[in-house]
């Protein structure tokens, strides 16, 4: 597998953390806490915000404790207490309205190292905080080169401290552990020392004391577990060229509107090297936000006042303030049923953000090539991929998770494949939680002949919405998806939501032909009911089979 070092992550800020908090043009608008849950370590806070809300995370040590601050919004008289059970290392989290524009969230634990360990995360309007989050074990310790390679079984998360006199480099791994005695070491690199070895029980250490040390780059690799400690005088090139130099973000040189005609908007954001980005789209109001990984914010950028489209109303831009930088763009949409094409130019370096109104999806399909399937034999593995899972529900409607019907389509999807003779691997097979980065990683080391991403779709401004939408990212997945939608409407009988082109995470970064089916909306009463019913999942099962092994087959 090849493994891509192109996340950029201040090491200093040593957050695992993906976090939405950005400080928009306009002024705050206030943010309403509109639920407060514990379950099963993990606390749920829900609020009413996609974008516009900012953070504060701060750990004492003095009785441990991390306060992390919600600013400018709102949660009312109500306040929450939660005991966390023995087994954690966290024992008490609160909950409530600091000062007039604060909720504050205090937690409480017997060591600083567990609080550094609570994974945050905001995923649409939900905040998490996971309080238990197992050691990862390093698995390889390599010295090569003047490099050092660290290889862990799952996230990294990394603290620097420069210190001086002599000069050092102290790199701690928080919540992590040597796989052996043999992996504490101490290397000699010509002036220089590095020595590996265990802090406490869960953070490992690795010190490099030497002249040159400050001059070290720390890099992270893009599924986030392994680590690239590059210095000395001996950078090996072919690694330099495989990452992006983590001391000096990426920065937006220009964003600009580049085309401005009645069916379609083009945007091309420009920096100075190649952007990593998410999207997210969202609904009532509907809204585009684009996330640009590891790129800096410039200020002046923000006042840039871009004239309405035929598509979009207004641009906002900020900064995403938590863990590695993330700029963040939101397009104020005009219409419900546009269609997003990103696209990248000039080796990534330009992303061009396309809005398509309604009709205009022939222009989409024309304008990729159609992928080349060789090599392929049938017979072979596929990965499914059930959406969602753990404490990300998906959506949730009338009771029904998300994460439960797709968690049950994909297991009868793999129970289909594996009667027809096609070995099948699923990204997750329970109700857990599984990282986007985990689940292209899943795929990319299985190398299979296809993927496929299982979700149900959701609508709130059209609840008469149904139907199948086929989403591809790459130009080799464009054939498999028409063979897939086809297959799907035929055999299921359900109104046609297009082929579409969008960069989902998990199709755009998984190597081989990939797809993210939306097999219905839970917005829809009617089929919601139907997606919650064995008969229909099986159904679905079998048609996403059967247009997986028309695919291989034809492609054989
Ligand atoms: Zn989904």
């Amino acid at each position: 597998m090849h493994i891509l070092f192109n996340r950029i992550q201040l090491i200093a800020l040593s957050l695992f953390i993906v976090l939405g908090a950005m400080l928009p043009v306009q002024a705050l608008k206030e943010v309403k806490i509109k639920d407060v849950l514990f379950k099963d370590t993990v606390l749920t806070i829900s609020h009413d915000s996609y974008g516009d809300v900012k953070f504060k995370r701060r750990i004492y040590e003095n009785p441990p404790r991390l306060v992390f601050d919600i600013l400018d919004a709102h949660l009312g008289e109500k306040s929450f207490r939660f005991t966390l059970p023995s087994n954690c290392d966290v024992t008490e989290v609160r909950v409530a309205q600091f000062d007039q524009n604060t909720v504050r969230v205090v937690s409480e634990a017997k060591t600083v190292t567990a609080l550094e360990k609570v994974h945050i995360e905001n995923i649409g309007q939900n905040l998490f905080f996971k309080f238990h989050v197992n050691d990862v074990e390093i698995q390889d310790v390599a010295f090569e080169n003047g490099s050092l390679r660290i290889v862990a079984s799952g996230t990294i998360v990394p603290r620097t401290i420069l210190l001086n006199n002599p000069e050092r480099l102290v790199l701690d791994l928080i919540g992590a552990k040597l796989k052996s005695e043999a992996q504490v070491q101490k290397i000699t690199n010509g002036e220089e020392v590095i020595r590996v070895g265990r802090f406490d029980n869960s953070i490992v250490r690795i010190v490099f004391t030497g002249p040159k040390t400050h001059r070290r780059e720390v890099r992270i690799s893009n599924n986030e577990r392994q680590l690239l400690v590059l210095g000395g005088d001996s950078v090996d090139p072919a690694k330099l060229a495989e990452t992006n130099p983590a001391k000096v973000p990426n920065k937006i040189t220009g964003f600009k509107i580049i085309k401005d005609a009645k069916d379609e908007s083009v945007y091309a954001v420009e920096s100075i090297r190649k952007v990593d980005y998410k999207f997210l789209k969202l609904h009532n109001p509907e809204r585009l936000v684009v996330d640009l990984i590891g790129v800096d914010y410039v200020e002046g950028l923000g006042s840039i006042q871009l004239p309405a489209t035929a598509q979009v109303e207004n641009v906002r831009m900020g900064l995403a303030t938590l863990g590695s930088p993330v700029t963040r763009i939101v397009f104020d949409l005009k219409g419900k049923d546009l269609l997003e094409e990103f696209k990248e130019m000039d080796g990534g370096k330009t992303l061009l953000i396309r809005m398509l109104g309604v009709g205009s999806a022939d222009k989409l399909q024309a304008s990729t090539e159609i992928g080349t399937s060789a090599e392929k034999s049938f017979g072979s593995a596929v990965v499914i991929d059930a959406g969602h899972g753990g404490y990300d529900y998906g959506a949730i409607y009338g009771g029904h998770n998300e994460k439960d019907i797709t968690l049950s389509i994909a297991q009868k999807i793999t129970g289909y494949l594996e009667a027809a003779g096609i070995k099948s691997y699923m990204t997750r097979s329970d109700d857990r939680f599984v990282s986007l980065a985990e689940r292209v990683e899943v795929s990319n080391s299985i190398e299979p002949k296809v993927f496929v991403s299982v979700h149900a779709n959701a609508l709130v401004t059209n609840p008469n919405m149904e139907g199948l939408q086929t989403y591809y990212y790459n130009s080799n997945s464009l054939s498999f998806a028409n063979v897939m939608h086809k297959q799907l409407l035929k055999d299921v009988g359900m109104p046609d939501q297009r082929v579409r082109k969008a960069g989902f995470w998990v199709v755009k970064h998984t190597d081989v032909p990939s797809l993210l089916l939306e097999l219905g909306f839970m917005t829809n009463v009617e089929e919601r009911k139907k997606l919650t019913k064995d008969s229909y999942q099986n159904d679905l099962a079998k048609a996403v089979s059967r247009g997986i092994i028309n695919y291989l087959e034809g492609a054989r």
